[in-house]
């Protein structure tokens, strides 16, 4: 059994639905802070749980006792907020995942499928990035998922913890039957935000700098379908339940789209015209983050399959029917 915690999230509800067609064993464990219950059938085992109480954790590994393998999604990842707030960030990305893995340990749980980012590299100094690039992050939520990624490592020395990190590139998009999707609240991300610009919902998107260093000056980012992170998920499980050596692996898809790029797109696939507004840079961003999945690709055998028109058509489909349309 899977116990995917976050699994009422962005990236973990696709990723449940995504467990559940191929006929696996799925527990959820969400504290609903962000999550969405609606977003995990009502058939699927669900716990209602915070990972800063040791207790609830506990009574997740001694409820599902058949638990081998633990997916976690639950974490901040506002690149601004982190900025903001940090002490938020470093509390539930590492105090709280800490005391995830020590109750996996103390139940003999020793598999873990563990969210990162491109986040955790920084500034690319080459483009795209592999996996061994030099991991410099820049902002508090890279540093904690740095620190995970480092933290596990000596957990795996010391506890024979088995992990495998992937390092998500920007996830975006919506389930191809229009289920779920993207609903953050507040919403901060690129593509949902011009969609609101798409629907009326707001007047104009405002583009973070553009004097980066790029051909039209505004940030580069690599997006990638969450239906694609969903099979990448399963097939890390899949790598833990019979390999006993850790990962690390980025998940993107190679290639760099500008914010001006993506203001584009969504103009040809919504056919709205999308009113910008040149604004000053966010604190914390990189100038380019472009992957290299070369190494999932050999590994794992994960090939995405969806590419930057498919991303915005799935969420342009989702956020008309889940915010409607005015304009
Ligand atoms: N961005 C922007 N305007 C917005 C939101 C985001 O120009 O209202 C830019 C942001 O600076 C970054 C890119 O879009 O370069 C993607 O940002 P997002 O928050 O979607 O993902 P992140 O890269 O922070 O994970």
């Amino acid at each position: 059994m899977i116990a995917v915690i976050g699994g009422a999230g962005y990236i973990g509800s696709h990723t449940v639905k995504y467990l559940i067609q191929q006929g696996r064993k799925v527990v959820v464990f969400d504290n609903l802070s962000t999550g969405h219950r609606e977003f995990v059938p009502s058939h699927i085992p669900f716990v209602n749980g915070d990972l800063a109480n040791k207790n609830d954790l506990n009574q997740l590994f001694k409820s599902y006792p058949d638990i081998d393998t633990v997916i976690h999604f639950a974490a901040f990842a506002y690149v601004g907020e982190s900025v903001q707030q940090p002490s938020k960030y470093y509390q539930n990305n590492v105090i709280n995942t800490i005391y995830l893995l020590d109750s996996m340990l103390d139940h003999k749980v020793k598999n873990i499928v563990f969210s990162s980012t491109c986040a955790t590299y920084g500034n690319s100094v080459v483009s795209p990035i592999k996996e061994d690039h030099p991991q410099i992050p820049i902002n508090p939520y890279g540093r904690t998922k740095l620190m995970m990624e480092q933290i596990m490592e000596d957990y795996s020395h010391a506890y024979g913890l088995n992990y495998v990190a992937l390092r998500y590139f920007n996830a975006a998009g919506a389930d191809i039957e229009c289920e779920i999707g993207e609903w953050h609240e507040p919403e901060t991300h690129l593509i949902p935000l011009i969609l609101d610009v798409a629907i009326g919902k707001s007047e104009a998107i405002s583009v973070f700098g553009s004097d980066f260093d790029t051909p039209d000056g505004t940030c580069i980012r690599d997006y990638i379908h969450v239906a694609d992170l969903a099979d990448a998920h399963s097939r890390a499980v899949d790598y833990l339940l019979v390999n006993s050596d850790n990962l690390k692996l980025n998940l993107g898809n190679g290639e760099g789209y500008s914010v001006l790029d993506i203001i584009k797109t969504v103009e040809e696939v919504t056919g709205k015209s999308i009113n910008k507004i040149m604004s000053e840079k966010r604190a914390g961003d990189p100038a380019r983050l472009i992957g290299s999945a070369e190494k999932a690709k050999q590994i794992l055998g994960w090939y995405p399959q969806l590419k930057l028109e498919d991303i915005i058509t799935t969420s342009w489909l989702w956020h008309m029917k889940k915010f409607g349309g005015t304009k």
